[in-house]
């Protein structure tokens, strides 16, 4: 048994996890992420895949993040026609994060053509929404824990990340004529200690791993954020304003809720309305209250996603409304990062009031609006406009659905032994690389930070 290992993606940047194992002719892809960000990243889903797509036979999903999961359909309309796994939750969550991301292609698409700011006369998507829905057939969730079967030697294991609901780091067993060996893909890991997400399960063995490093060079404050966002909200309603809060519908948007009933039922400031602006946010919400009592049985014991002044608005009209809202309320919107969704209409009426407050509550990819309006831009563009940002713009940090550079020792720590070498992805440079030199120093491991498209060979003969 001959194996390569070839980076798609997710190398040397956050996004556009992809990749290819090759186990003799056998070839699947261990997440099929979007490029976001930088335009010169999201070029490269313009590419072609170094290999045919008709010639992948199956793709393992470890969540449903669009940065590992938003190039599927793509791989659909290229020829892809085997079958992807993930967890059942993970499936449910794909159905509404790809729906979504389909829409939004066709809506960039046809929105650069009626402002005329594409360099291209009819701007294609991506992909449609109708890819999406021929896509979604394919997908075949399975249990955490439970080993199946690409081919009788390539055995899969889904176990829990933490992360976000359904997450999983996958292993993958290789039976060789004259031994088995195993490679760890971690996917996106969450904290040890979260409010709403489970602590990662320890990994057993790995001759190969495959690690995330987002904050692999960073140790997160470790911060009371609901002080924090309490802080925020009581100066910004003083000044008569509202907050509004960029969230990503998936994770961000519900542990900012158990954080806002929390500051409420502490009376650490008198009720609030709040208002979920997201029908995916709501579609995640309701996923994430009926898998709660598997996902976190602890957090399940309370109905966190209900209160008195919670409101949830599925209708482009109960969206509209809130523009009108002058002070005291919070404003949950997605996307996380200000790409795209009704958050980008928030920031159009938003942005130029000095009283508002815009509140970051997570990781901002570089070349997003949310990162550059973070980095103190003065003007941003906007639905084909320029927009002063004259509004406050705060961050909390305590809530991020990654682990941290602590977190991730802590969980490679359990292998009992060195993995072969161990390669560091998912992660801008300075983390990565950061990430690299903390395991060279703590741990004496042989490690890699792979480049975009470098391959390398794992196992000859085996
Ligand atoms: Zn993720
Ligand atoms: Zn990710």
């Amino acid at each position: 048994m001959n194996v390569k290992l070839k980076f798609l993606g997710a190398a040397q940047t956050v996004t556009g996890s992809k990749h290819l194992l090759e186990v003799d002719d056998f070839r699947v892809l261990i997440d099929c992420g979007m490029f976001q960000g930088l335009k010169e990243l999201r070029l490269r889903n313009w590419n072609p895949l170094p290999v045919p797509a008709d010639s992948i036979d199956a793709v393992v999903i470890t969540h449903a993040h669009i940065d590992h999961t938003g190039y599927l359909p793509r791989l659909y309309r290229e020829g892809f026609r085997g079958t992807i796994y993930c967890t059942h939750p993970t499936k449910s969550l794909m159905e509404i994060l790809l729906r979504d991301a389909g829409k939004l292609q066709e809506e960039e698409a046809d929105f650069a053509e009626e402002k005329g700011y594409s360099k291209h006369a009819h701007p294609q998507p991506l992909y449609t929404v109708k890819d999406v829905e021929r896509l979604l057939p394919l997908i075949e969730s399975v249990d955490f824990n439970q080993t199946f079967h690409l081919t009788p030697n390539i055995g899969v294991t889904f176990q829990v990340a933490g992360h976000i609901l359904g997450a999983a780091f996958v292993d993958i067993t290789l039976k060789g004529e004259r031994m088995t060996k195993n490679i760890i893909f971690s996917g996106d890991l969450g904290k040890y200690e979260d409010i709403l997400s489970p602590p990662p399960t320890a990994p057993a063995h790995a001759d190969y791993m495959v690690i995330e490093s987002t904050y692999g060079n960073r140790t997160l404050p470790d911060t009371d954020t609901a002080q924090d966002l309490a802080r925020i909200i009581r100066q910004t309603f003083h000044r008569g304003g509202c907050v509004v809060i960029p969230a990503f519908a998936v994770g961000r948007t519900q542990q900012l809720l158990l954080l806002l009933k929390q500051i409420i039922q502490e009376n650490i400031l008198p009720p609030f309305p709040v208002y979920v602006d997201s029908p995916m946010a709501i579609q995640a919400t309701d996923l994430y209250r009926r898998h709660l009592a598997e996902f976190n049985p602890v957090a399940a014991a309370t109905d966190f996603f209900e209160f008195k002044t919670l409101h949830y608005c599925p209708t482009q009209q109960a969206s509209e409304q809130l523009y009108h809202i002058k002070k005291g309320a919070v404003i949950i919107s997605a996307s996380g990062m200000a790409t795209g969704g009704r958050i980008l209409h928030h920031f159009y009426h938003r942005l130029r009031n000095e009283q508002d407050t815009i509140v970051f509550a997570g990781y901002q990819s570089e070349g997003t609006r949310g990162r550059r309006i973070l980095d103190g831009e003065k003007e941003i563009k906007l639905l084909g406009e320029t927009i002063p940002v004259a509004c406050h713009v705060e961050e909390i940090k305590g809530l991020s659905a990654h682990a941290d550079k602590d977190d991730l020792l802590r969980w490679l720590r359990n292998l009992p032994t060195a993995p072969k070498k161990v390669f560091i992805v998912h992660g801008e440079k300075t983390s990565a690389f950061g990430f690299e030199q903390v395991i060279k120093d703590e741990l004496q491991w042989n490690t890699a930070v792979p480049e975009y498209l470098e391959a390398f060979s794992l196992f000859e003969g085996m």
